[in-house]
């Protein structure tokens, strides 16, 4: 197997562990009485296509066909170790936060029925540490895929969906939780531990 070959199969195997892992709350969410929707506009589900594509859709066509070619360059064993690396660190971040946040998460902005503010764990860390995550999985996809399109493609769509999400999220939350939420914001940070 060519080391290409290997980096694009750790790819995969890392989107479908990830997969696997949140479909359980997927179901589990999907029973929650939902308190607040007005978040979930169709500007959310414009974000949401854009991450998808950029995490999902433009690494599948690359891994599957090599396509685009004319943004491919040599890939390094130091990349591709590094890649695996960051992917399980991404992998285990995930699997705490969903934990963590149980019935409470959701895959748009909602408040739900008997919503509980969750500060304890890898979030009395920081404020998203499921976004933390999305982040180090977008830096394993640019480490494993040496393509200049299909590398950093996760990193432009969920940055994307972070950027233009995280205000509204936290507004929300401050809406939902006032003071709690307001003083959760003083001590915490939004994504890296003491840093931003
Ligand atoms: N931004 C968080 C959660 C992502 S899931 C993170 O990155 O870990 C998005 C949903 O989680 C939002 O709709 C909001 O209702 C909920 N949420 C966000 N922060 C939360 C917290 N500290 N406790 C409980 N629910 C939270």
């Amino acid at each position: 197997m060519s080391l290409l070959t290997f980096a694009k199969i750790a790819w995969a195997l890392g989107v479908v562990a990830w997969y696997v892992m949140r479909m359980p709350f997927e179901r589990k969410a999907k029973r929650q009485r939902v308190a607040d929707a007005r978040h979930r506009t169709a500007r959310e589900m414009t974000l949401l296509t854009l991450s998808t594509t950029g995490l999902g859709i433009v690494p599948a066509v690359y891994a599957l066909t090599s396509w685009p070619r004319f943004a491919a360059y040599p890939l390094s064993l130091a990349q591709v170790v590094a890649g695996v690396l960051v992917f399980a660190a991404a992998l285990w971040l995930f699997w705490r936060t969903h934990r963590q946040l149980g019935r409470n998460w959701s895959v748009t902005l909602e408040i739900k029925d008997k919503h509980q503010l969750i500060t304890s764990g890898v979030y009395a860390r920081v404020r998203h540490p499921m976004y933390s995550a999305f982040f180090l999985w977008a830096l394993a996809q640019a480490l494993l895929l040496p393509n200049w399109i299909a590398g950093p493609a996760g990193l432009i769509g969920f940055g994307t969906l972070f950027f233009f999400r995280v205000g509204r999220e936290e507004q929300m939350m401050r809406e939902a939780f006032g003071a709690e939420y307001e003083a959760y914001e003083k001590r915490t940070r939004r994504i890296i531990p003491g840093l931003y």
